[in-house]
């Protein structure tokens, strides 16, 4: 068996070739790369995906995060809490506008925030929670927003892993005041470099979102507010215009290979466990076991490709570990010590999961 990456790009795009390769030359051949009519119509495109009254492209998943938390006033005397475990860039949104982030536990089956410990965490000064929903399953927003609701908190969305995820059948945005995406190459939804967008339904706020993003401008020449340069390109949202035609059937497919590993592999790991009216949409495909580096090892003589998402939670993290709290993350911390992820995208083969499935097994009945 050739060797199985964790992602394979390339198989991606060699199923819409032709179609993204005549937008792109076309575009190449129009030269209109900034602020080009693809870039309004994949605004239109994806906020009617997402069920949202607007949705602002911009340069990446990141800028999308910190570009709707400072639209929304967040600064140097808020606390805004959010997980230890999950990607930096969530906590650098908040670190970067002077705020303090306040990190709080997961839960130990969804991997996301527990909502009696964000409870637990609200101080005078909290002003948000940021939500992240990783590996493809939303946090538990309808809690999450009851809490919001009861102490006046924003809450925002880092749905950088989980387009088109739904809770309680309700997509990304449906309880928060923003929700922020990545198109990062790998992600379910992937540009052809970094991009990101923000959705709301509050026109103010998009408004905001859109000034800021294109140095705060009005129009052309006239800079209402001291903005920054974070559009997304054209290019990309040509390619994310095709892309997202696709996004469900990939999404399906990849719950199908899920759905697969669940019944082969839960007798010998924790297999992922998706809350009931909630459809994980499996950015990645994560399992826990005692003896992960062990497995790891196996599994990489086996052409199997792996990864950790992620070794090492921020409050550990030299960047932020002065933010750590003072009581222990414990579920974070067992965590972070037994996951790994297996592939798990749309275009793997039938015989290559289950060669993976098969070899799990093998190497699980041996350790
Ligand atoms: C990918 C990711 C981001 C950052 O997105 P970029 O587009 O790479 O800037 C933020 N948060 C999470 C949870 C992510 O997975």
């Amino acid at each position: 068996m050739k060797k199985i990456e964790l992602f394979d790009l390339n198989r991606q795009y060699l199923s819409i070739k032709n179609e993204v390769d005549q937008a792109i030359s076309s575009i190449i051949s129009s030269s209109t790369f900034i602020s080009g009519e693809d870039n309004q119509k994949f605004d239109i495109e994806f906020a009617k995906y997402c069920n949202a009254g607007y949705s602002i492209g911009v340069s990446s998943g990141t800028a999308a995060l910190f570009l709707v938390l400072k639209a929304l006033g967040i600064s140097k005397d808020d606390e805004v809490i959010l997980p230890s475990h999950t990607f930096a860039a969530t906590a650098e949104a908040v670190v970067n506008l002077g705020a303090t982030p306040v990190f709080v536990d997961v839960d130990p089956k969804t991997y996301n925030l527990e909502p009696s410990l964000v409870e637990a965490a609200i101080t005078k000064k909290t002003r948000a929670v940021l939500a992240v929903h990783l590996y493809g399953q939303q946090a538990n927003m309808s809690k999450l927003s009851k809490i919001a609701l009861k102490y006046k908190l924003i809450l925002i969305e880092d749905a950088a892993q989980a387009h088109g995820s739904l809770h309680r059948g309700h997509p990304v945005g449906f309880y928060s005041d923003a929700a922020c995406f990545s198109f990062y190459p790998a992600k379910n939804l992937g540009c052809f470099g970094d991009g990101g967008a923000a959705i709301t339904d509050n026109k103010k706020l998009a408004n905001q979102i859109s000034m800021l993003k294109d140095h705060g401008r009005t129009s052309k020449y006239y800079h209402e507010i001291v903005g920054y340069g974070e559009r997304l390109d054209n290019l990309q949202a040509a390619i994310l215009r095709i892309k997202l035609k696709h996004l469900d059937e990939w999404n399906s497919r990849r719950r199908e290979i899920a759905d697969f590993y669940n019944r082969e592999l839960s007798a010998f790991y924790i297999t992922p466990h998706v809350s009931s009216g909630s459809v994980s949409v499996y950015y990645v495909y994560t399992l826990r076991h005692e003896s992960r580096d062990d497995v790891i090892k196996n599994l990489t003589k086996k052409q199997i490709s792996t990864g950790i998402y992620y070794p090492t939670p921020l409050h550990r993290q030299p960047a932020f570990k002065h933010f750590a709290p003072k009581n222990k993350l414990t579920n974070t911390d067992q965590i972070v010590k037994e996951i790994f992820s297996i592939p798990v995208y749309p275009e793997l083969e039938d015989a290559e999961v289950e060669y993976i499935a098969t070899s799990l097994v093998k190497i699980a009945k041996s350790i």
